[in-house]
């Protein structure tokens, strides 16, 4: 990493150092409002770096907090199958041995995949996918 107090000139994210955006040309005359047409900006190699590492602290932390979500929305998604397969066992199995099933007729595994999602998604009660289960073998 670069850490002197030398002065570097560092190129505008929105028109990459040109200073003006061909797309906009019909908008005061294409100058772009991110560097107001200066190309970039004057800094120096040490401002420099700690702004290239606190960009990277973010990413980091918006990458943790962004896992933490899906891990949670994973478990709770666990959470809801669980509960389903504690009070339904039989539909629970069957609908997995459907969903496993390459082909047990036409579009069962579909079906089957579809309600243990909406299980796992909590869009349905138990209740509802028990019954759209039964609905649906009873109609096959
Ligand atoms: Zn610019």
């Amino acid at each position: 990493m670069l850490t002197t107090a030398a002065t570097i000139f560092v190129p505008c994210d929105k028109c990459h150092g040109v200073g003006y955006i061909d797309h906009y040309a019909n908008i005061a005359n294409g100058i772009c409002f991110a560097c107001a047409g200066s190309k970039g900006r004057t800094t120096t190699e040490i401002a420099e770096a700690k702004r290239a590492a606190a960009r990277t602290k973010r990413q980091a932390a918006t990458a943790a907090k962004r896992e933490a979500k899906l891990v949670a929305y994973q478990a709770a998604g666990d959470d809801r199958w669980a509960a389903f397969a504690a009070d339904y066992p039989a539909e629970a199995g069957a609908l997995l041995e459907m969903q496993a099933a390459e082909v047990v007729r036409m579009g069962i595994a579909g079906v089957a995949a579809y309600i243990v999602n909406y299980v796992r998604c909590g869009t349905v009660t138990p209740e509802d996918a028990a019954g759209r289960l039964y609905r649906d073998a009873v109609a096959a």
